[in-house]
């Protein structure tokens, strides 16, 4: 008799994103003529920059004819993607990736889940909490954790609450850990990391032993000169962190897919026979065994993302989310909402009124106001009492948005 991989049965059965959809569709269903604003899901809304479509229409037709076919392509990547990325997103801010660390993907949520093939099963995890759930069932699937309690926290994990409390960054784990992963600009509290936070993780990384696993799946979305976008501004990070960065949410990919994994070579780990193994060597092993490169047409057009006239498009497209989540941030906090993030990242978080709980804040804004958001709660114990709101929506649907809000809190 066949078995399964029994971890999965320790997922916890509603999941976030399919209990919104239920109670959503039970509404619509009930008020048909409701006009339902959707703030909620962490998806892209506006088309794709002119460049970028110009680029991968050119790739096609490169595939029409036999002399410009592209059949495999190199499982990390083409070099007219990588070369760019290294030069522009690190070696023009001062930062040391070359070219051959970065390895070219179809998302960023597959290589964060893919990326616990090449470790062990019995590393002590931590994660922040609230969290982006794909870190969290990822390692369950591994077994990398034991069963959920009624809270929903998996035995083994390290929870660190990032809460106003303690301004969202966490406190270093107060029992050992060898995995951590950290998300800045964060989804979902749409906070920042300083330049010393990050320092304390990747010196406390440096001394225990640790891997730093760090999603900057959005920072692009910063404009501060004075933020880091990648682990890798930080002294000593080239020892500790793999940086996941994707082309969803800055260039609109999250339908067209593509993102990159930084694996530095000097991350080595001293397996349990003494040797020295340089994780860079086994992520290059796993991804030419299990995966055959992103699409050469979609590389293409993320390349395209690197021209004079890609940039500007691009810069454009963030531009307009950012007006987005500053709008969103002014109209919350003009009817007296505590709220957080929106400066450098797509999403507000905010502290529901008079202490409602995650979800009753979502039924009423719902019946209320005909919107739709994300509860905390849902991303991790510590999010209760927050509520997620999205910047990915066009102008229109964001000021309506903003004025059902305050009559539905005032
Ligand atoms: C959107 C997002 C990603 C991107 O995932 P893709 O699979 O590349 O679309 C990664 N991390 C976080 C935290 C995200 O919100």
């Amino acid at each position: 008799m066949f078995r399964i991989n029994e971890n999965y049965l320790k997922l916890k059965a509603g999941y976030l994103f399919p209990e919104i959809g239920r109670r959503v569709k039970a509404f619509a269903d009930a008020n048909p003529e409701a006009k339902i604003i959707r703030l909620g899901i962490g998806d892209v809304t506006e088309p794709l920059p002119a460049a970028i479509v110009t680029a991968m229409h050119e790739a096609v037709d490169d595939m029409a004819k036999r002399d410009s076919f592209h059949g495999y392509g190199p499982e990390q990547g083409y070099g007219f993607l990588r070369e760019p990325i290294a030069e522009q997103d690190y070696q023009a801010r001062g930062v040391n990736v070359a070219a051959d660390e970065i390895f070219i993907s179809d998302g960023s949520k597959c290589d964060t889940g893919n990326i616990l093939d090449i470790l062990g099963a019995d590393n002590v995890i931590a994660i922040t909490d609230p969290v982006y759930p794909v870190y969290v069932d990822t390692n369950v699937m591994a077994g990398h954790t034991g069963d959920a309690d009624k809270n929903g926290r998996y035995g083994k994990l390290v929870y660190l609450p990032v809460t106003a409390e303690n301004n969202f960054t966490a406190d270093l784990p107060s029992e050992p850990v060898d995995i951590i992963y950290l998300c800045y600009p964060n989804n979902p509290t749409g906070t920042v990391a300083t330049r010393e936070t990050l320092q304390k993780w990747v010196d406390y990384a440096l001394e225990n032993k640790c891997l730093i696993m760090f999603d900057a799946a959005y920072e692009a979305f910063v404009s501060d000169d004075s933020i880091p976008r990648s682990i890798f501004e930080i002294e000593g990070a080239r020892k500790v962190a793999i940086e996941f960065r994707s082309f969803s949410k800055n260039i609109g990919f999250t339908g067209v897919r593509c993102a990159f994994t930084v694996v530095p070579k000097e991350l080595t780990v001293t397996a349990s026979c003494g040797t020295e193994v340089s994780l860079h060597q086994l992520w290059n092993r796993r991804q030419s065994t299990k995966f055959n490169g992103a699409s050469y047409i979609v590389q293409k057009g993320a390349a395209a993302a690197y021209t004079p006239e890609g940039r500007q498009q691009t810069k454009a497209l963030i531009d307009f989310y950012m007006t987005n989540a500053q709008l969103l941030v002014d109209g919350l906090t003009s009817v007296g909402i505590t709220v957080f993030g929106g400066k450098h990242a797509p999403y507000v978080w905010l502290k529901t009124p008079n202490d409602m709980s995650s979800w009753d804040f979502f039924d009423k804004l719902l019946e209320k106001g005909h919107l739709v958001g994300t509860p905390g709660s849902g991303f991790g114990a510590a999010g209760e009492g927050y509520f997620r709101l999205s910047a990915f929506n066009s102008r229109a649907n964001v000021e309506t948005a903003i004025e059902r809000f305050k009559s539905v809190v005032s």
